[in-house]
């Protein structure tokens, strides 16, 4: 039977790319996604066309009963071997000072409780020290967390430092129970998320400035995600690996 992996935010973006690299690689997979039902949809079946098992779950991240339900439902499609915490949300651009409350815990929510509640679920399941039989945990955090995001939105990159320490102790807490934790900092990559953030150019703007010269694709972030789900990378647990093109 194939191992099954679970993806939060995983129709569009980078969750969509681990999913078809995931799915190629022989991983059933079940991913969630918040809202757009028909593009989860289209890529399930273009998963099950690879020859695998998927199913998506429409699962808000912020709201731990959806996010429990998904992890039921992939509990029903065979042994859970490997989860990606991908599902993350950036806001409008802003000063600090001029944030409100509501805005941030809005972030933190999705990106920080989220990615917290989506790693308990997964460590209830692939802990020896549960009964699981072990397994990969991939965090998908941001060159934001280093970089600090000034002007632009320093909650967010708040949030995904936050994401970098949940891994980093997370990986301690259980390396000797069979589970590898491991953090992915994308830099600055092509998907819909800066159009969601009010910044549908800042690819075109930023891009040309990362040292390498562009902004990276999902695909790229995906290669990495799925190399660190594998057991290719079977000594590696506590890793923050950027993926930024040098920026
Ligand atoms: P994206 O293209 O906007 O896709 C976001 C995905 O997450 C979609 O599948 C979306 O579902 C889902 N989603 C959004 N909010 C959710 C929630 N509250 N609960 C569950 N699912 C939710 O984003 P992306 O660029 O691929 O980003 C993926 C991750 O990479 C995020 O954690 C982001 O912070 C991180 N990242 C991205 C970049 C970048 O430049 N793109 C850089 C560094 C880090 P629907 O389709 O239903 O809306």
């Amino acid at each position: 039977m194939n191992p099954v992996v679970l993806i939060t935010g995983g129709s569009r973006g980078i969750g969509a790319a681990v999913v078809t690299r995931a799915a190629a690689a022989g991983w059933n997979v079940c991913l969630t996604y918040r809202g757009d039902e028909a593009t989860a949809h289209d890529l399930v079946a273009r998963a099950r066309a690879a020859g695998v098992d998927a199913l998506a779950v429409r699962a808000d991240v912020a709201v731990e009963a959806d996010v429990e339900a998904a992890f039921a439902a992939a509990d029903a499609m065979g042994p859970l071997a490997g989860v990606v915490a991908n599902a993350g949300v950036v806001v409008p651009k802003a000063r600090v000072d001029t944030m409100t409350a509501q805005r941030v815990a809005d972030v933190l929510a999705v990106n920080v409780v989220g990615a917290v509640v989506t790693c308990r679920e997964a460590v209830r399941r692939l802990s020896t020290a549960h009964r699981g039989a072990g397994g990969s945990i991939v965090l998908v955090s941001s060159a934001a967390a280093r970089l600090g995001a000034p002007g632009e939105y320093v909650d967010y990159a708040a949030s995904k430092a936050a994401v970098d320490t949940l891994g980093t102790g997370l990986a301690k807490e259980v390396a000797g129970e069979g589970v590898r934790v491991n953090v992915v900092r994308p830099g600055i990559i092509d998907t819909d998320i800066h159009a969601s953030g009010g910044q549908p150019d800042r690819v075109a703007r930023i891009g040309p400035a990362v040292p390498v010269g562009r902004a990276g694709t999902a695909d790229e972030v995906a290669a990495a995600v799925t190399w660190l789900l594998s057991d290719e990378a079977s000594y590696c647990t506590g890793s923050v690996l950027d993926i930024a093109g040098g920026r």
